[in-house]
């Protein structure tokens, strides 16, 4: 009764969110029979969740506004540890793909003369946010799902059947890939609903998973961001770079216990919510760093001034990146200035009209309302940090998303080197078009070349059979340990070890305990049958954020450094020579991780000429600074 179906496919796309379907599009539209794998149901993905918007130098808000100051935007928010040729097609190519969004139907909020409007966030210079009030994702996933569709009514008319090329296998979670010779033939899944097992044999595989945010325990991070993606391609061979780099987004709600986590958007900030600790005190001012002094307002009334007149005020400060502010709220608390549930307050309600707020904000309005019983329209929120997004992911080659394993790509949160040490926000919405689209279409093209593997029957048979006698172990009844206890001291491991602030010792301890949760791991038990057994799932998935974690704590134990979303409580400083270097982690088991280091790539010339020497010379080494003459041009 192990029974496995089995599909054959010239690309397989694992994650149906922004990246996965736009990959998934890409792919159909170069006539490959392409199938698109979701763990949740249809629509159910990180993107559908989006708030704030994607970011795009479209330019309606501010004419000023093109791709290098959003490339430039980008590096300073990952203080300069992204990859330069990713960053920099993100940048030119996101406002293409919005704009094919809206051509393919997507109804974004409009400015006064019918153009796209654009919003404020955290580290982007100008208002770059395309956005559908707070709930952007949703129309993302609604406009690329009608696209899906429109291509299997084309399928359906001229082949007359609607999934001859394109298929979307809902509910079914990927728990193998399958390789053969060193190169991709497969990937090995079971159904959430009746537990059957299926193989996909393809010579090209879409890693579009998303994050990793449940190995944590306070999250905005939903129960399918196991870090499935991350470790299916460690296992498959692959390397992650920059896992050490994890983003706790500012704000989160903190009360009541049961929503812990749960995200309240950055918008409330882009759109002038301010930030108080029990003082009253708008604290920020007391937080912008070095690096960004020369571009944030230093009193209420600059600040204030910016939201109407931002040609002649600086930016207030609580739209710093996402690590300043995430890293002065856990201070402001840490320091006895909290709230009364330990977080801070976040005012919109002095700052609009209640009207205005409900227009902008009306997710954030009801959620508050239903949720915790506070009316933002006339009470502040009081929010806290959440681990929200991962930077790191599979090291992928910037122009075809290719990772270092022939036939696997990857896209969107589940890829590295994009962000760099930091995400801006809105960033990943656009990335997940750019990349998706790239990785889609390279994936095409090597199911056509010269360079695929041949899918080899026997490994396929082989890892299917293989795979399913494991997964079946975890079902049979007593003996092993709770699946349950054992996430949540894995969530407890790293949040309260490799959290926000981090300590080489704690962190030491932390691999202590993720060596011993590995080992019972290995002998769960999810008694039941295999129908909708959400034990059994957790039970498969346990191993993956096991893995992860191992990936998050090896890198981060070992940068000696603060950068973005690392923070060393041990060395708090900034360093220039660690500004080179990427680690890359590889699994040379499947339960152990080891570290390379990996030198940064250089930023072109051109590119660099967008930065003034003098800010240059807070991140770079001496040698690496451009000559005095060149580098104001
Ligand atoms: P996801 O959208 O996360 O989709 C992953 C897909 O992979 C899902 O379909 C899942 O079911 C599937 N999957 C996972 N594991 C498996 C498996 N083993 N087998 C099969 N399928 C699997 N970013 C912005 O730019 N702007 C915003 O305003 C914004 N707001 C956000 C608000 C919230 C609440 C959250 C949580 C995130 C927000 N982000 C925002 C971040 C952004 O939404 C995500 O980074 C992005 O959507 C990730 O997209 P993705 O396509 O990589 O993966």
């Amino acid at each position: 009764d192990t029974g496995i179906t089995r599909y054959t496919y010239d690309v397989v796309v694992i994650g149906a969110g922004g990246a996965g379907l736009r990959a998934a599009i890409a792919a159909r539209e170069q006539g490959k029979r392409t199938a698109v794998i979701s763990k949740s149901l249809f629509g159910k993905a990180h993107t559908v969740m989006a708030e704030g918007g994607a970011a795009a130098a479209l330019g309606n808000a501010n004419p000023s506004d093109a791709w290098p100051v959003h490339f430039r935007d980008t590096i300073r928010g990952g203080k300069f540890l992204n990859d330069p040729r990713m960053a920099e097609l993100h940048a030119r190519e996101a406002p293409e793909r919005i704009l094919e969004l809206e051509h393919w139907g997507a109804l974004f909020d409009r400015t006064a003369d019918g153009r796209i409007s654009q919003r404020n966030f955290g580290g982007h210079e100008y208002p770059r946010l395309a956005h559908v009030g707070d709930r952007t994702g949703l129309e993302m996933i609604r406009t690329l799902q009608q696209r899906i569709v429109a291509l299997q009514q084309a399928d359906a008319a001229e082949l007359g059947d609607p999934e001859a090329r394109l298929r979307v296998f809902a509910e079914t979670a990927v728990t193998e890939l399958v390789t053969d010779g060193g190169r991709i033939a497969g990937a090995f899944g079971y159904r959430r609903a009746d537990g059957g097992f299926v193989v996909f044999e393809a010579p090209a595989v879409v890693l579009a998973t998303g994050g990793i945010g449940k190995a944590f325990r306070t999250t905005s991070n939903s129960w399918e961001y196991t870090g499935d993606g991350h470790a299916l391609a460690l296992r498959a061979g692959a390397s992650l770079i920059n896992m050490e780099f994890v983003q706790f987004h500012p704000t989160g709600m903190v009360w009541p216990p049961s929503v812990k986590g749960i995200l309240v958007t950055e918008s409330v900030r882009g759109d002038g919510g301010v930030l108080r600790n029990s003082e009253g005190r708008r604290f920020m001012f007391d937080y912008v760093p070095d690096v960004f002094r020369s571009q944030y307002a230093e009193t209420e009334s600059e600040a204030d001034g910016w939201y109407d007149d931002p040609a002649n005020h600086r930016r207030p400060p609580e739209l710093l990146p996402r690590d300043e502010v995430a890293r002065a709220i856990n201070n402001e608390v840490k320091e006895g200035r909290g709230s009364p549930h330990g977080g801070v307050f976040l005012d919109v309600s002095t700052r609009l009209p209640a009207e205005e707020i409900r227009r902008r904000l009306p997710s954030m309005h009801h959620q508050f309302k239903e949720l915790a019983d506070v009316d933002i329209t006339a009470e502040p929120m009081e929010v806290g940090p959440t681990c929200h997004y991962v930077m790191g992911g599979v090291r992928v080659d910037a122009d075809t998303a290719a990772s270092d394993v022939p036939g696997l790509y990857a896209a969107g949160e589940v890829a590295g080197g994009m962000h760099g040490s930091n995400r801006l926000g809105g960033n990943s919405l656009s990335d997940l078009l750019v990349f998706g689209r790239r990785a889609g279409l390279a994936a095409a093209a090597y199911a056509d070349g010269p360079g695929r593997g041949t899918v080899a029957g026997e490994a396929v048979d082989r890892v299917a059979a293989a795979s399913a006698r494991y997964a079946l172990e975890f079902l049979k009844q007593g003996g092993g340990e709770n699946p349950y206890t054992l996430h949540a001291e894995l969530q407890d491991t790293m949040n309260d070890l490799v959290g926000i602030i981090r300590r080489g010792p704690e962190m030491a301890e932390a691999i202590a305990r993720l060596d011993s949760l590995g080992e019972r791991s290995s002998v769960l038990s999810a008694p039941g049958d295999r129908v909708y057994n959400p034990g059994w799932h957790l039970a498969l998935a346990l191993p993956n954020m096991i893995l992860v974690s191992r990936a998050i704590t090896a890198a981060a134990l070992e940068r000696e450094e603060s950068r973005g979303g690392h923070t060393r409580d041990d060395f708090p400083a900034m360093s220039a020579e660690w500004r080179r270097v990427n680690l890359e982690v590889r699994a040379d088991r499947a339960d152990r991780v080891t570290l390379a280091r990996r030198p940064v790539a250089d930023i072109p010339a051109a590119l660099l000429a967008l930065f003034e020497r003098e800010e240059l010379s807070k991140y770079l080494t001496e040698e690496e600074l451009p000559e005095q003459d060149g580098a104001d041009a």
